[in-house]
């Protein structure tokens, strides 16, 4: 409870970066209708053109002011003049032989984040990232192995989804008839970073994602993945509203205080509080527990059985996540045959213990394997053995 955690987290400020023009992605909407009136837009016009501005970049999925055909000439150039459109930049775009397709995105700065989307027979989901690198430093997961860079704007966040939709030609089409399917119809925020140390970014592009006149999808079509920020976990509830998971993985405080350090700060105990009144707050659906298998870790039975006693009480799933392994990882997957018998226990209990089939593994894009190749300050193997094996 006691370790020192410091967050030195870089947020961009809304404006702009030097030489560039405001960005209207991003902006939730009494922000957008901010941004027009302050650059001479007349109050009364205001809310009008918010709304048509909004269609065209949420529904549409346009980038060009030339293209937002029900503005006058005249409005379209001065929007040219004093805005932009800006979504992150495709780097490269790998595709799995599952389907699975990572994307490198580039975004200001010269950085790189990840993006990944998994297809499955009746659903696809976009797993997006909400920083550059993590300030967290879990034991098993690559992206812990890179510094923090910076906090993710809420441009690039929304931003992901909409590149997506580019790949995968989602966005509606002026003259064709709506399309029923959708490619992308659940969004995870299990990419890289702590979502819960970017919140307000996050809670505005998923506000964005939300909004009935664009992205539309439902706030129960989109998972936020979290360490276990215990302060941040009732304002998820309450301003975003979200399904809820959260990366246990261990079921004792030595463990977990290796395996995910933020557990020195706000423990076992604590987390397990603050999720007891997460449902009833968001009148959401059950918490997912994600539960990492580490050969010989955390993977025991008596594991299994604490962790059904732990969470009782707690509308809950499980999921049973295979250690996705990269190079210089400090541990090993559990065998097949003990995460069977571990999600027997579980199930037994009366708890869905779903075991995650790894996607994308060909091309690094399974769960924790994210990581800009490109980044600098990464911490090298031995560090990262010797975190892990530090109590
Ligand atoms: N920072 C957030 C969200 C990103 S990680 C969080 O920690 O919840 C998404 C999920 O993948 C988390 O449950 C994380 O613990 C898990 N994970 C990280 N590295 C992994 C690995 N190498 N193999 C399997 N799961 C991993
Ligand atoms: Fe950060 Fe999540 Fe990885 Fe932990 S598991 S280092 S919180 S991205």
């Amino acid at each position: 409870m006691t370790a020192p955690i410091t967050q030195d987290v870089l947020t961009l400020p809304r404006k702009a970066p030097e030489g560039l023009k405001p960005n209207l992605i991003g902006l939730t909407r009494p922000q957008l209708r901010a941004a027009l009136v302050d650059a001479g837009t007349p109050e009364k016009q205001a809310r009008m053109r918010e709304g048509q501005i909004w269609q065209w970049l949420y529904h549409w999925g346009v980038r060009d002011f030339a293209s937002m055909t029900n503005l006058s000439k005249d409005y379209r150039a001065f929007l040219e003049q004093t805005f932009d459109i800006r979504v992150p930049a495709i780097v490269t775009r790998q595709v799995s032989a599952d389907g699975t397709r990572k994307y490198l995105l580039r975004i200001d700065g010269g950085h790189e984040v990840e993006t990944v989307y998994i297809p499955e027979e009746g659903r696809g989901t976009l797993c997006i990232s909400s920083q550059v690198g993590c300030t967290l430093t879990c034991s098993f997961c690559h992206t812990g192995t890179q510094k923090l860079v910076r906090n993710l704007t809420a441009a690039e966040i929304v931003g992901q989804v909409m590149v997506a939709r580019d790949d995968l030609a989602e966005w509606s089409v002026p003259g064709q008839p709506r399309k029923e399917e959708r490619l992308i119809s659940n969004v995870v925020l299990m990419g890289m970073g702590e979502p819960l140390y970017n919140f307000d970014n996050v809670r505005d592009a998923m506000q964005i994602v939300m909004d009935g006149e664009g992205i539309s999808l439902s706030r129960r079509r989109i998972t936020l993945s979290t360490s276990g920020i215990v302060p941040e976990i009732a304002r998820t509830a309450e301003e975003i509203g979200c399904l809820l998971a959260i990366s246990f993985h261990a079921t004792t405080d030595a463990v977990r205080d290796r395996l995910v350090p933020v557990n020195k700060k706000w423990n076992i105990d604590t987390l397990l509080g603050a999720l007891r009144d997460y449902p009833r707050l968001s009148n959401s659906e059950r918490i997912t527990f994600e539960y990492v298998m580490l050969k010989g870790v955390n993977d025991s039975d008596e594991d299994a059985r604490r962790l059904v006693r732990l969470i009782r009480g707690i509308p809950a799933k499980i999921n049973l996540i295979p250690f996705n392994e990269w190079p210089g990882a400090p541990y090993q997957r559990s065998d097949w045959d003990r995460i069977e018998a571990f999600a027997d226990i579980i199930f037994k209990a009366g708890y869905a213990s779903p075991i995650r089939t790894p996607r994308g593994e060909d091309i690094m894009a399974a769960c924790g394997q994210l990581k800009s190749a490109t980044e600098r300050g990464r911490k090298s193997a031995s560090q990262i053995a010797a975190e892990a094996a530090k109590g």
